[in-house]
C-alpha cells in the first residue's frame, strides 16, 4: 500500500459519513415492503407451523425460538429475557339450554375464569342489558342464578366492560356464574373469549361467553318464563410460569443508547390460529425491522423489535419490559395490534398529560399518505407499550381499518385465510415509514394539555 493511499484511507475513516437522506431512504423502504411476501410467509409458518399460542403453551415458547430464529436471520442480534407470567387452563366448558327441547350452547370460558362443582351446576338464568338494568334488580332476583350480560356491542372499551365486570358483580350479590354476550358488532354462532377481571384474593366466578344468537334467545326465553341453563366449566388458575419476551434489534450509529421499539404480542388465545390477534402485528414489526437492517448504514437511534408475551391474560411481558429497562432511553416506542386490515395511519401517545405535536410528524404524514395511512391523532398506543408511555417514552400505534375484525376476534375464526397479502404488505410498509421516522427523524413532540385518549382494544 502506497503512503498517499494509506492516507487517503485514515482521512476517509476519520470523517463521518454524509447522513441518509430521510426521503430517499424512505423511498426505497416503501418501495422494499410492497416488493415483498415475506411477512405474509412468516405469518403463515407461525400460524400453520406453530398454531395458537396462549400463555404457558409449549407452542408459546415455540413461536419465542421461531421469532428469535427469523430475527436473527434477518441480520438483527437477537435475546430473550425472561417473564414470570399467570398460567390459567381453559380445560373443558360445555352449557346445555334445559327444557324442550335441550340444546347444546357453544361457548367459551373467560380466561382466568373459575370453575363450576364437579358435574356442573343447573340454574334459572337472569338476563340484563346494562349495569343500570342489573342494579335495579332486587338481590332475591341474582342469587343462586346464572347472570346473562345480554348487552348489544358499541364500541369495544363499553362493550368489553361487562366481560370485564360481569363475573365480579355477579359474585357481588350470591350469583353462581357469569355468562357475557360475545363482544362483537356480527356473528355468525361463535362465541369469542377474552379476559376477564378478579378480585384479589376472592375465587373467581365460573364465567364464559355465549353467542350473540343465543345470548338472545335466552333474553326472548327468559322473558316470557325461567329457563334454567346447566353449566360445566373445569378452568383452572395455575401456578406462575416462566415465559420470555423475544428481542431483536439493531445498534444506532449516532446515538446507540436512544432505543425505538417496535413492539407486538406473540401470545394469542388458544383458540383459533391468533393471526390478526397479533401474529400479523409481529410479522409487520419484523419485517419493518429486516428492513431496517438491511439498511447499507445502521439508523441514528437503535431499533428494537419486541415480541411481548403474555398480552392477552395479564399484559406481564409490557410490565417486565419496561420495569428491566426503566434506566434506558426510548424515544419512541409503536405497536401494532389491531389486526391486519388496510393501515390508516398512527394513533400518536404522549401519555394522559400532554397532547402530540402532530405539525412535527408532517413529513411521515407525507410518507404515509399514498399508502392511504396518513391519518395522525392522539390515542393510545397499546397495551404492551403502555407501561413505557406512563413512564415518558412517545408511541405510535398502528391504526387498521377494522370492519373485518372484530367478528373474528378471540375466535376460532381467527386463522390466517383472513388475512390479504396486498394489506399486509401496506402494513408492513406503513410501520417501516413510522419506524424509520422514529430511528432516524426528530422525536414526537409534546405540547402542554391532555387530550381525552382513545383507548387501544
Ligand atoms: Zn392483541
Amino acid at each position: 500500500m502506497t503512503p498517499s493511499i494509506a492516507l487517503a484511507g485514515l482521512a476517509l475513516a476519520g470523517k463521518p459519513p454524509p447522513p441518509p437522506d430521510l426521503d430517499a431512504v424512505a423511498a426505497g423502504l416503501l418501495g422494499a415492503a410492497l416488493a415483498s411476501d415475506e411477512a405474509y410467509r412468516e405469518l403463515a409458518a407461525l400460524c400453520d407451523g406453530i398454531g395458537h399460542r396462549v400463555t404457558g403453551s409449549a407452542a408459546l415458547d415455540r413461536a419465542i425460538d421461531w421469532g428469535l430464529a427469523e430475527m436473527t436471520a434477518d441480520g438483527l442480534s437477537t435475546r430473550r429475557e425472561p417473564v414470570t407470567v399467570p398460567i390459567w387452563a381453559r380445560n373443558e366448558a360445555r352449557a346445555t339450554l334445559l327444557g324442550s327441547p335441550a340444546r347444546d350452547l357453544p361457548i367459551l370460558a373467560l380466561g382466568r375464569s373459575g370453575a363450576t362443582p364437579a358435574g356442573g351446576i343447573d340454574a334459572e338464568v337472569v338476563v340484563v342489558g346494562s349495569f343500570d338494568e342489573y342494579k335495579a334488580l332486587p338481590d332475591a332476583a341474582v342469587a343462586g342464578k346464572i347472570v346473562v350480560w345480554d348487552v348489544p356491542f358499541t364500541d369495544y372499551g363499553a362493550t368489553v366492560a361487562y366481560r370485564w365486570a360481569g363475573a365480579i358483580e355477579g359474585a357481588k350479590r350470591g350469583a353462581v356464574a357469569s355468562l357475557v354476550r360475545s363482544v362483537t358488532p356480527e356473528s355468525l354462532s361463535t362465541p369469542h373469549t377474552g379476559v376477564m377481571g378478579v378480585e384479589e384474593g376472592k375465587a373467581p366466578l365460573p364465567a364464559a361467553a355465549l353467542t350473540v344468537e343465543d345470548s338472545m334467545t335466552l333474553r326472548r326465553l327468559a322473558a316470557a318464563g325461567p329457563t334454567r341453563v346447566h353449566l360445566e366449566i373445569n378452568a383452572r388458575e395455575m401456578p406462575d410460569g416462566q415465559s420470555a419476551n423475544a428481542i431483536g434489534e439493531r445498534l444506532g450509529r449516532e446515538l446507540p443508547e436512544e432505543i425505538v421499539v417496535l413492539g407486538c404480542h406473540l401470545d394469542s388465545w388458544d383458540v383459533g390460529q391468533g393471526a390478526q390477534d397479533d401474529g400479523a402485528g409481529c410479522v409487520m414489526v419484523m419485517e419493518a425491522a429486516a428492513l431496517l437492517a438491511a439498511l447499507p448504514v445502521a439508523p441514528r437511534r437503535t431499533v428494537r423489535v419486541v415480541l411481548f408475551t403474555n398480552e392477552e391474560s395479564g399484559g406481564a411481558g409490557g410490565k417486565a419490559y419496561q420495569a428491566a429497562h426503566a434506566g434506558e432511553r426510548h424515544v419512541g416506542v409503536l405497536e401494532a395490534d389491531t389486526g391486519a386490515g388496510a393501515p390508516l395511519g398512527f394513533r400518536v401517545d404522549v401519555g394522559a398529560d400532554d397532547r402530540p405535536d402532530l405539525e412535527g410528524l408532517a413529513r411521515l404524514q407525507r410518507w404515509l399518505e399514498p399508502l392511504g395511512a396518513g391519518r395522525l391523532e392522539p390515542g393510545g398506543a397499546g397495551a404492551d407499550v403502555g407501561p413505557l408511555v406512563a413512564a415518558g417514552s412517545a408511541g405510535l400505534g398502528l391504526i387498521n381499518e377494522m370492519s373485518g375484525y372484530w367478528r373474528i376476534h378471540h375466535t376460532h375464526a381467527d386463522t390466517f385465510d383472513k388475512v390479504e397479502p396486498a394489506a399486509l404488505r401496506f402494513n408492513t410498509a406503513a410501520v417501516a415509514l413510522a419506524a424509520w421516522w422514529l430511528a432516524e427523524g426528530d422525536p414526537i413532540g409534546r405540547l402542554p394539555g391532555a387530550v381525552p385518549g382513545v383507548e387501544p382494544p
